[in-house]
């Protein structure tokens, strides 16, 4: 048995500055890995590839893995990048073999297809009309048709903060092992609804996308080979950003068809929990500073990496050292400029800089602006780590060269790659104990909770600015399908 192993993940926030080159789907290497370092960097890792190498030595298979690739969400992929990637699957599955397990996200936009996924399961069922593609997808995922119509399986991440990558790879291609044994029959049936779920509504751990999950899996106890519901990635403007649902059965068209209907249908009538309110940034800030105890987590909700955000507005952080907030951890502020600066200045050195807003953001019509900042550089660091887990467990991170400014009041982390703070690895890294601060500032929205979650004594969102906004009237849409809810109130369920 001879299958295709890849991994290409990139979720793309069209209204991102931040340019998405190939090096961006490398980490800790200029390049993404391809042959046998895809097996080195991957194998025993809490991701989904990690579970395709695992299934496949178990079933004693031989594997090519013609590239791995994931890079922090940005801006739509440049074209030579995805060529690049995409170009070296297709030739794999080309030269021949059984099956092909995809690790992708699902909110691929390129600067040419507003569904890189679909392109590529195109580009492929071109070569191998036939062989059975089992694929793996982020919850975030914008599904266009043509995903649903080309792939033999899908399985989407049933938990945000995302922890269960491992589980999802292997549900996404255990179908496809037993289809090539011939003891199933794959079906699987898609749908949508036209709602936009709030990120800051959609985790998994909070009502209703909570119950929905769990309805997710009692269907595959029931029998169901999978059951996804996918909430959809909101700041891409691509007609098929949103929600949507894909329940794969065995043999059984009309049981997937009714599960999948489910599962959308216990969104929609939950539409208006998935909406959020933005409370102002000075109320937000007042409200910390009244708390008792800590770490009270400070979420810059609007600059979120992990979701394209530049990750170095300053408006929140301005305002905690406006406030005099003391005993702060921040993390991080993306500035490869101020980190060279602050390692030409020296451990110990006393400097002031103009800190982050290098980025505009032209989507939104927002300038960059810098923070002169003063302070101490406490640190500097390589900014290679392993993930410690629940998340992306044992992939390598890559914050690039990085430092530690210290205010006095406030210790800012500055580092020169894109990674969201969901891990105990990334302050580590930096030598800070986040556990001991009063307050801790992460731009992060949701997945902070899984590595620090258990550390937070409350959580305080702070509305500051960015192209991840949590107010989307300030996203301008043009080609999203209409009407959607809750952007037009009155949108009704059928699609
Ligand atoms: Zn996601």
């Amino acid at each position: 048995m001879k299958l295709v192993i890849a991994q290409m993940k990139h979720e793309t926030n069209t209204f991102s500055p931040v340019p998405t080159p190939l090096a961006r789907f490398a980490a800790g290497r200029p390049l993404p890995a391809e042959g046998s370092d895809v097996r080195d960097a991957f194998k025993g890792t809490g991701t989904a590839i990690g579970a395709f190498i695992d299934l496949a030595d178990k079933a004693g298979a031989e594997a090519v893995f013609p590239v791995a690739g994931n890079a922090a969400p940005s801006a739509p992929v440049d074209n030579d990048a995805y060529e690049a990637m995409a170009g070296r699957i297709v030739d794999a599955v080309a030269k021949g073999c059984d099956a092909v397990l995809l690790d992708l996200h699902g909110a691929m936009v390129t600067r040419t297809y507003d569904d890189g996924e679909g392109e590529l399961l195109g580009r492929i069922r071109k070569v191998a009309p036939d062989v059975p593609i089992g694929v793996a997808l982020d919850m975030h995922t914008n599904l266009f048709p043509a995903m649903g119509q080309l792939a033999t399986v899908i399985a989407g991440y049933q938990t945000y903060p995302h922890v269960d990558m491992y589980q999802t790879g292997a549900r996404a291609a255990r179908p496809i092992f037993s289809l090539l044994n011939g003891k199933i029959r794959p079906q699987m049936a898609y749908g949508h609804r036209p709602m936009l779920p709030h990120v800051m509504r959609q985790s998994s751990l909070d009502s209703p996308n909570k119950e929905i999950q769990a309805r997710a899996r009692e269907m595959e106890r029931l029998g169901a080979l999978s059951a996804s519901f996918f909430v959809g990635f909101p700041h891409a403007d691509i007609p098929y950003a949103g929600s949507s649902a894909v329940v794969v059965t065995d043999g059984d068209a009309a049981k997937a068809r009714e599960w999948c209907d489910e599962l959308l249908d216990m969104a929609w009538n939950a539409r208006e929990k998935f909406v959020y309110q933005v409370e102002p940034l000075e109320k937000s800030l007042q409200r910390a500073k009244d708390m008792h105890g800590g770490p009270v987590m400070l979420l810059d909700h609007y600059d979120n990496c992990a979701s394209g955000g530049t990750m170095d507005t300053m408006a929140v952080l301005g305002a905690i050292l406006e406030a005099g907030l003391e005993d702060v951890a921040a993390f991080a502020v993306f500035d490869p400029q101020a980190v060279e600066q602050m390692k030409r200045a020296g451990v110990g050195a006393r400097v002031t800089i103009p800190l982050g807003g290098k980025l505009e953001m032209p989507a939104l019509g927002l300038k960059g602006k810098p923070l002169r900042v003063t302070g101490n550089v406490r640190r500097i660091v390589s900014g290679i780590y392993r993930n410690e887990g629940p998340m992306a467990r044992g992939e390598l991170a890559d914050l690039g060269t990085a430092a530690v400014l210290d205010t006095g009041k406030v210790e800012i982390a500055v580092i020169s790659r894109h990674v969201e703070p969901h891990d105990i690895g990334s302050f580590k890294a930096l030598g800070i104990d986040p556990a001991a601060k009063r307050y801790v500032m992460l731009k992060s929205r949701v997945h902070w909770r899984a590595g620090l979650g258990p550390l937070a004594k409350a959580v305080v969102e702070c509305a500051g600015e960015g192209v991840c906004t949590s107010d989307y009237s300030q996203l301008k849409f043009r080609r999203l399908r209409r009407p959607v809810y809750p952007l037009d109130p009155e949108t009704r369920p059928s699609v």
